[in-house]
């Protein structure tokens, strides 16, 4: 049943195939935490939480919320690390409970609905049909917080953000009425939703997602090295990474060890970790032999050159760095400037990470997008992105993790162009993750769409969300 201007709450309630919290019913509380990934929570409130199950409840939901002048947040895959759904008043709509997928032999797109889990749910749908999508490292991300924000998904170095997968997408605009977007349709939400993040003014029902073959050419080659040569071993990597292939997809890692190296005593080691995608194993071994060059390699405590591997595989990995109900801490910075002095400030980030702490940090790099790359809404320009994930169970260490963080990630100031969506937490300090042309851009766009604020804008700290840098270091 059609939410209609007239209609009482309870007469909208019950139009829902799912089920609706009011804020201080028994199951609200259930329904505000139990799908956040991880042990963050957030102390606010919405007004009522609809656990949607189908696609005219999104209709329906975002028509109440329109109705009882409520804001709408949205939960796809519970993970983002500032608990961007859960908000002060309005309407959260929770879209776990709403998971379909098709795929489409001719076109090979597969359409999937926004919670669907990229690699735990998408990947293993699409294998029946030899296909797979660039879907994001950690299996179980939404598809929709994942995609808004950009998306850096498997091979991001070679193939670019997975957002630029997209081929359409369903939206319930702020008018409650359920348009498709794509190229040559309501170009400009298109547009924002392949990179605007987490204050996208429209309710996103399906992505039309472009999949690639699956190949029995997937090989990953590691070097752990002892953290004091990180300083070496990185400039030799950055140097080299224009020349190896757009196939090779690497990231350098400050870690201690998931697993024992024999002879080593546990603590930091710096490593490169690369994956290639090739057609074949032969091609494999040969886009990732550059990485044998490295002139420190007598030094490494562990290699492994090209190992046949598969998603799966590696997906396992990730989970295993990744424990699902821990505190989690993040931040990030796109990089640009001398090298050398990137290279110094990253010092305490890489070699002094502290003792509670679980987490790594990483750095990303990736190539220049071709000249008939489509146009997305994210993107830095930068070819090296430094992250940090603070990973911890004990609450009592967070303020003191915290503060570490801030003041390490603080020693990349001067040459910090802004930060990945997914890897920030907008409510902890103030950051850019747009182009000051983005953000102007799609300020026009909400007010055109949403003048009324049906959507909840980018959640932040005092002030709102403006899209800057803020530098604030702890005590
Ligand atoms: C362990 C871990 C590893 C990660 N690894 C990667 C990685 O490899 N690459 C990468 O790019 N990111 C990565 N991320 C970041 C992740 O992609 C983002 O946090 C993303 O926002 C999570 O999406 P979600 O749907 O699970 O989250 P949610 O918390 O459900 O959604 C986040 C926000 O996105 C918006 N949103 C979601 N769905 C919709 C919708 N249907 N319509 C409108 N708005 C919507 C809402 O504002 C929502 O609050 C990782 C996160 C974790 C926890």
């Amino acid at each position: 049943m059609p939410i209609e201007e007239n209609n009482t709450l309870n007469d909208a309630i019950t139009s829902f195939a799912g089920q609706i919290f009011l804020r201080g019913e028994p199951g609200y509380e259930e329904a505000r935490t139990a799908r956040i990934w991880h042990a963050n929570r957030p102390d606010r409130f919405p007004e009522a939480i609809l656990l949607a199950k189908n696609e005219s409840d999104l209709v329906n939901g975002v028509r109440l919320a329109r109705q009882k002048g409520w804001s709408v947040a949205v939960r796809s895959g519970g993970h983002s690390f500032p608990v961007w759904s859960v908000r002060d008043s309005g309407l959260l709509i929770d879209l776990g409970g709403y998971k379909e997928m098709s795929y489409d032999a001719d076109s090979q797109i597969v359409t999937a609905t926004s919670a669907i889990k990229g690699g735990d749910e998408l990947n293993p749908y699409l294998k029946q049909f030899g296909r797979y999508f660039g879907a994001g490292g950690c299996p179980s991300v939404g598809l929709g917080g994942f995609l808004l924000q950009g998306g850096m998904g498997w091979n991001f170095r070679g193939w670019g953000y997975a957002c630029e997968q997209v081929v359409a997408i369903d939206i319930v605009t702020a008018d409650g009425e359920l348009v498709r977007a794509g190229e040559n349709q309501n170009a400009d939400l298109f547009w924002a939703a392949r990179g605007i993040g987490p204050g996208f003014c429209g309710l996103i029902s399906r992505f039309h997602l472009k999949t690639r073959a699956l190949t029995d050419g997937v090989a990953v080659s590691m070097q752990a090295y002892p953290v004091e040569r990180y300083e070496q071993v990185l400039k030799w990597l950055w140097d080299k990474h224009p020349d190896i292939s757009d196939k090779v997809y690497f990231n350098a890692v400050s870690a201690r060890p998931p697993m024992p190296i024999p002879g080593h005593d546990g603590g930091l080691v710096f490593m490169i970790w690369a994956c290639a995608f090739c057609d074949s194993q032969e091609e494999a071994a040969e886009v990732l032999a550059p990485l044998k060059d490295c002139p420190y390699r007598e030094d490494a405590i562990m290699v492994s050159d090209a190992q046949p591997t598969t998603l799966p595989e590696q997906l396992s990995l990730v989970d295993q760095l990744h424990p699902a109900g821990l505190y989690y801490k993040v931040d990030s910075a796109w990089v640009d400037g001398p090298q050398q002095d990137i290279i110094k400030a990253m010092r305490t980030l890489v070699m002094d990470r502290q003792a509670e702490d679980t987490g790594y940090t990483f750095l990303i790099f990736r190539l220049p997008r071709p000249d008939d790359a489509p146009e997305i809404a994210m993107d830095l320009g930068t070819d090296l992105c430094v992250g940090a994930y603070i990973i911890h169970e004990d609450e009592s260490a967070d303020q003191k993790l915290r503060d570490w963080l801030r003041n390490a990630m603080g020693e990349l100031e001067p040459y910090t162009v802004g930060q990945n969506w997914g890897d920030s937490d907008q409510t902890f300090r103030e950051v850019k993750c747009l182009t000051d042309e983005t953000w102007s851009r799609y300020q026009k766009i909400r007010d055109e769409r949403d003048p009324e604020g049906v959507f909840h804008a980018h959640l932040a700290g005092p002030g709102g969300f403006q899209n800057r840098n803020g530098w604030e270091k702890g005590e």
